[in-house]
């Protein structure tokens, strides 16, 4: 029924502008809007007034308070259609043996969160949506790593370090010398090459045809992003394949949290895509970090979602105001051309 409405809304004014060569205002762009933002419960979400003439804004690129033909071709190809047919990607960050029951069990540090419990939701989601492409990330460490704390002799500190290396103790963070210096925190040794702990998790389900992206191989740095090292030296294969595959939405969780899960999910949003981070499949290290990963989510127009919603979300069934925003941002200096 909802799905009716919706469609005969746009039929209607796509007609309508043919027909009469009319224009679109504002305030038919907020019907457009209310029709856009909803789930299949019938729920409306709001988009504040500000937000919506933000995007009104992006579209109507002569600044005559109306959206032409041409407008709104580029709306509906670019913007619109997006939103109701996102191509989906999921991207399981970590889940290995070493951060759930290994040598950086994270129930030992100060969140005391368990990391089999993102198994049982993730796995559901693999058996039950549909996504467009299924990325698997691995911390892949070469077993002189700078991040492992028994390689601390390995390399020469910086003057500026606040730790010495022979005080130096797990989860500190210390300062390499450069050039350029380089901030490191101390994690134990973990999630080495072709070793057990290295492994994903034996419960986790690894479905046909997906892709393994593997990170941290470079010993001289750390990478806590599956797009890039914690310098942005290099990129691993993400970026590329994400474009082969025309993706416009990212479900980021995983393993940690506050760690690689964050830091993917901000590189995702920096990137331009549509970034999903899902809360329940995903585990952390400590309550402080997990909080701010949250609020920089948020911040840069990212949504935190339960897996309980992506089934509908991916389908386009339940099309969420912040995403609209987020890509309509993305088109703000993309030419009608394109
Ligand atoms: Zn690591």
């Amino acid at each position: 029924m909802l799905k009716i409405t919706f469609i005969y809304c746009f039929i209607f004014l796509c007609v309508e502008m043919n027909t009469r060569d009319e224009m679109l205002d504002i305030d038919e762009f907020r019907c457009i809007c209310r029709a856009l933002f909803r789930n299949d419960k019938g729920k409306i979400y709001s988009l504040s007034e500000m937000q919506l003439r933000e995007i009104f804004e992006v579209f109507d690129k002569n600044e005559d308070g109306y959206l032409d033909k041409e407008e709104f071709a580029f709306c509906w190809n670019n913007w619109i259609k997006i939103v109701v047919r996102p191509i989906s990607v999921f991207l399981i960050v970590d889940v290995q043996n070493d951060f759930i029951s290994g040598s950086l069990n994270i129930s030992h540090c100060s969140a005391q969160q368990d990391g089999t419990e993102v198994i049982e939701p993730i796995n559901r989601l693999l058996d039950t949506v549909q996504f467009d492409a299924v990325f698997y990330s691995l911390d892949w460490h070469p077993s002189d790593h700078i991040s492992f704390i028994d390689n601390i002799g390995q390399r020469e500190l910086d003057p500026s370090s606040p730790v010495t290396a022979e005080n130096a103790k797990v989860y500190d963070t210390v300062i390499f010398k450069g050039p350029p210096p380089m901030k490191q925190k101390l994690w134990p040794r973990h999630c080495v090459q072709d070793t057990w702990g290295s492994e994903l998790h034996k419960d986790l389900k690894v479905i046909d045809n997906s892709i393994k992206v593997y990170k941290g191989t470079n010993p001289e740095v750390d990478s806590y992003s599956v797009f890039w090292d914690n310098r942005k030296l290099t990129d691993t294969t993400l970026c590329a394949q994400l474009r082969m595959k025309n993706a416009t939405d990212i479900y980021v969780c995983g393993l940690a949290y506050d760690v690689c899960v964050g830091a993917t999910a901000i590189d995702a949003l920096s990137i331009g895509y549509r970034t999903i981070l899902l809360d329940d499949c995903s585990r952390g290290v400590d309550l402080v970090d997990i909080e701010k990963t949250k609020n920089s989510v948020i911040d840069n127009n990212g949504v935190i979602v339960n897996s309980s919603d992506v089934k509908a979300m991916v389908e386009g069934r339940d099309r969420r105001p912040e995403l609209g925003y987020k890509l309509a941002m993305e088109l703000k200096n993309y030419s009608m051309d394109n």
